[in-house]
């Protein structure tokens, strides 16, 4: 086992502060991509920098000394969710946390501390394991971006621990939804509401005939759904034209998504032919859903790590995506463990510095413990 005092804690809480304190929105971000990039290096990774028409990928490449051994993805956001600008935090009893109106930041910097620590510890003590991939997204938070235009064509591994999940210590993410956004534009047809208001049909009166009518919420254990958006009309005395509504809905289960795609848009487009209104939907697939069965080995042997490091895995299924959802639909095993970020894409985010410590020392057993499988 890794000894425990391997990982240095006051090291690694300086890390994370000093990662929190680089603005990272989705999409910007070049000033963290290049202090990662310096970080990883140091730690013995080429580095490889993916650019996509809208930021870029890192990929960190560390060759293994222990013959045999498969190549681990270890992967984690560069972004964060805004607002993020002038970031204020205190550390108090071994507390990290937002003092501000922003966010903290520890979702995902905190996986981004974590991973570069057990990188140093890895390469000062020399410790025998496998090929690394280490693999930092960009716009994780705007849809998963960063992973959706990785080249996967320059990945070898066929194993991936994603670092990014708010759940109870020792949790294993293994099942996420697939997730649908969808727009609605309803077209009734404008009219002087005052002098001939039966010449038109007020896209508003659909919509909202349409948004009374969808399932919403929870629609099950495994499934839900939500109108986020509606934007439409121009005056009062309008009978207004059009009406766009956005909305989304998720669930793991393929024929529980099916029944309410074909629900949502159906019963959208009957109310809107019954009222003479014209809809037009489009519908996106954000991600697809993935399930990593118990028996799983990849998982057997995450358990089996968190086990000898005296956490007790808890196998717990979520309602969110994560880059996971891409590594498992490109064929990768990829499980998202919980890292210690508590109320994530709130200015209440905090993070203990003994959680801190505790996911890093789990990533480096793992990472150090992992020769792979044979193919079944
Ligand atoms: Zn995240």
């Amino acid at each position: 086992m890794v000894p425990p005092e391997y990982v240095n804690r006051r090291r690694l809480a300086d890390t994370f502060i000093g990662l929190i304190q680089i603005d990272s929105p989705s999409f910007r971000e070049q000033a963290i991509g290049e202090r990662l990039r310096v970080e990883l290096e140091r730690a013995g990774c080429a580095v490889e920098k993916q650019e996509y028409d809208r930021s870029f990928n890192l990929v960190g490449r560390r060759k293994g000394t222990s013959a045999g051994a498969l190549p681990l993805l270890v992967c984690a956001h560069m972004d964060t969710i805004e607002p993020t600008e002038g970031i204020e935090f205190s550390e108090v009893d071994g507390m990290i946390r937002s003092t501000g109106k922003t966010v903290l930041g520890a979702d995902d910097k905190s996986a981004l501390a974590q991973i570069l620590e057990a990188l140093s510890v890895i390469h000062e003590r020399d410790l025998p394991l496998g090929d690394l991939e280490i693999v930092f997204t960009s716009a994780e938070e705007r849809g998963l971006f960063g992973s959706k235009n990785l080249d996967f064509s320059r990945l070898r591994s066929r194993h991936a621990l994603v670092l990014d999940a708010c759940a109870e210590m020792g949790s294993l993410i293994v099942s996420a939804p697939t997730h649908v956004t969808y727009e609605m534009r309803v077209t009734g047809r404008p009219a002087h509401a005052g002098i001939e208001p039966e010449a038109g049909i007020n896209a508003i009166r659909v919509a909202a005939l349409i948004v009374a009518s969808l399932p919403d919420g929870r629609i099950s254990e495994q499934t839900t759904a939500n109108i986020g958006e509606i934007r439409g009309g121009t005056a009062t005395n309008v009978v207004p034209q059009q009406v766009v509504l956005r909305g989304e809905f998720r669930s793991r289960s393929g024929p529980e998504l099916e029944a309410l795609r074909e629900e949502i848009f159906g019963s959208a487009r009957s109310i809107a032919a019954a009222h003479g209104a014209e809809i037009e939907i489009t519908p996106t697939e954000d991600y697809r859903a993935f399930t990593i069965p118990e028996d799983d080995p990849f998982l057997q042997f995450l358990c089996g790590v968190f086990r000898k490091c005296g956490k007790a895995p808890l196998l717990v299924p979520t309602g969110g995506g994560s880059d996971a959802n891409i590594f498992n639909g490109k064929g990768i095993t990829a499980v998202n463990m919980a890292n210690g970020m508590r109320r994530v894409h709130s200015s209440d985010e905090h993070i203990s510095v003994d959680d801190l410590n505790e996911g890093c020392r789990l990533l480096l057993q793992a990472v150090t413990d992992f020769r792979g499988f044979e193919e079944r």
